[in-house]
């Protein structure tokens, strides 16, 4: 551990003078200060000033099995000291990669039982942009390039998969999106679904893909990705006529699919994987953060039988990266499936406490400015709007309310996001029952307060 003697200001003082931060307002910061966290247990962070903080969001969506488990501390220690790193390039590889592709291709649904080990969830999109392509080449339809993505969805920060992300915002920064991307509308019904009721807009979405299929030439298009729920872009859940008529719609063409389960897998909605909450049949899996539940970076690509084959039948596939399964992260990344699945972690969440957390959540709708309460599993987002009736925005600026709601929760000592106006949650898996119970307190007196 590294040992702190210096005041909080001071601390705050050097990070806004040396530590550029992701996603960052930095003058901001600089006249703010960033809250410094100093250790964490269960569900709970401890702040330099000593404040106890319920982190309501896992981290970034990937603290499954919570904070402060040994056994994950032990295991990296004990693997440091076998075998720190080798790499799995050039015909080389070692027991933890063997062991964890092992037992992803188990865990996996479908026949999706060969991985392709990455460093994190952003460079497995771009492992599977790569992949699709050469896929195709070695298919001998080189011009099967485009790929189809979402406005609005989130993918990660590479110039490769913030292309496939439909955060506009990232787009304007560094010439994105790379060449043959492009992205049709998102499913959210209440702030895009005008008149439509949400199974007739669900329906209308996913035919979005079919005519850009066809705007584009079905013979040029490689792949489709999507989040199975929409994490970093608001939770969005699709209504219950979009994820059907999408898998009709890339089997008709042939073309691939790509679930980016980044957020979505290891438990978070109630099931291992997202694609089995909403069955949906990918070709390809990103996964990444619940991995490993966030003690160490790693991420994968989840591929099929049929895809592998093609690409292991090919020249060799150019791509990789140093930390491509490394034997830390993976060990620790089977230590932390062992918890979820001897802990019976994913079956709690499914019978027991998401749906204790769905009332809870659903109740926040009789809140003057709370409209719908999406939830599914262990993620949930509320749409804050001054008509619920209308479904309307805020006048003021987009996201200032939601800004507002959320500086309010953290005051409260507790994390919640906000995207736009509405406010998220994803917290621990292993949260209990009572931190529920204090987790809505906390929201609900932020709400009132921001109302
Ligand atoms: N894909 C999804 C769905 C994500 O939510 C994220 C991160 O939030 C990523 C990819 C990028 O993962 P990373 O930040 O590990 O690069």
């Amino acid at each position: 551990m590294i040992e702190n003697h210096l005041p909080t200001a001071e601390l705050q003082a050097l990070d806004a003078a040396h530590h550029m931060h992701p996603f960052t307002d930095g003058d901001a910061l600089s006249k703010k200060g960033a809250r410094i966290i100093t250790r964490a247990k269960g569900v709970w962070l401890t702040d330099s000033e000593g404040n106890e903080i319920l982190d309501g969001m896992a981290g970034l969506w990937c603290m499954n099995v919570g904070y402060g488990r040994e056994e994950l501390a032990e295991v990296a220690a004990r693997q440091m000291r076998q075998l720190p790193f080798y790499n799995t390039f050039f015909q080389t590889t070692h027991i933890p990669a063997i062991a964890l592709a092992k037992k992803l291709a188990e865990l996996a649904p479908g026949n999706l039982n060969h991985v392709f080990f990455n460093g994190s969830g952003s460079d497995s999109n771009d492992t599977n942009i790569r992949m699709v392509r050469h896929y195709w080449n070695v298919k001998e339809q080189p011009e099967r390039t485009v790929i189809i993505s979402r406005w609005n969805g989130y993918h990660g920060s590479t110039m490769g998969a913030a292309s496939l992300g439909g955060m506009k915002g990232m787009h304007k920064q560094g010439g994105l999106p790379i060449p043959d991307i492009v992205h049709i509308d998102q499913p959210d019904w209440w702030s895009e679904g005008g008149d439509m009721t949400p199974e007739e807009f669900g329906l209308a979405r996913a035919q979005e893909l079919e005519a850009k299929i066809l705007e584009v030439g079905p013979e040029k298009v490689a792949a489709f990705i999507g989040e199975p729920i929409q994490g970093a872009g608001g939770v969005i859940v699709a209504p219950d006529t979009y994820w059907p008529e999408i898998q009709r719609i890339v089997k008709k063409y042939g073309i691939l699919l790509i679930a980016d389960e980044v957020i979505c897998g290891f438990g978070r909605t109630g099931n291992w994987f997202g694609c089995q909450t909403l069955g949906i049949e990918p070709d390809i899996m990103t996964v990444a953060k619940g991995l490993t539940s966030g003690y160490i970076p790693m991420g994968a690509s989840l591929v099929s039988d049929e895809v592998a084959a093609v690409i292991n039948s090919g020249d060799e596939f150019a791509h990789g990266y140093t930390y491509s399964g490394h034997p830390v992260a993976a060990a620790v990344a089977l230590e932390n499936l062992r918890i979820l699945e001897e802990e019976g972690v994913i079956d709690r969440v499914r019978s027991e406490i998401a749906p204790y957390l769905k009332a809870k959540w659903e109740s926040l709708t009789d809140h003057p400015m709370v409209g719908e309460a999406k939830i599914v599993g262990m993620m949930g987002s509320i749409a804050l709007t001054p008509n619920k009736a209308t479904r309307a925005a805020f006048a003021a600026k987009a996201g200032t309310i939601g800004l507002i709601t959320r500086e309010r929760c953290f005051a409260n000592n507790l994390v919640m996001r906000h995207v736009g106006d509405r406010m998220i949650i994803s917290p621990p898996l292993t949260i209990t029952k009572a931190e529920i119970d204090e987790l809505m307190v906390r929201a609900r007196k932020s709400l009132d307060e921001a109302y």
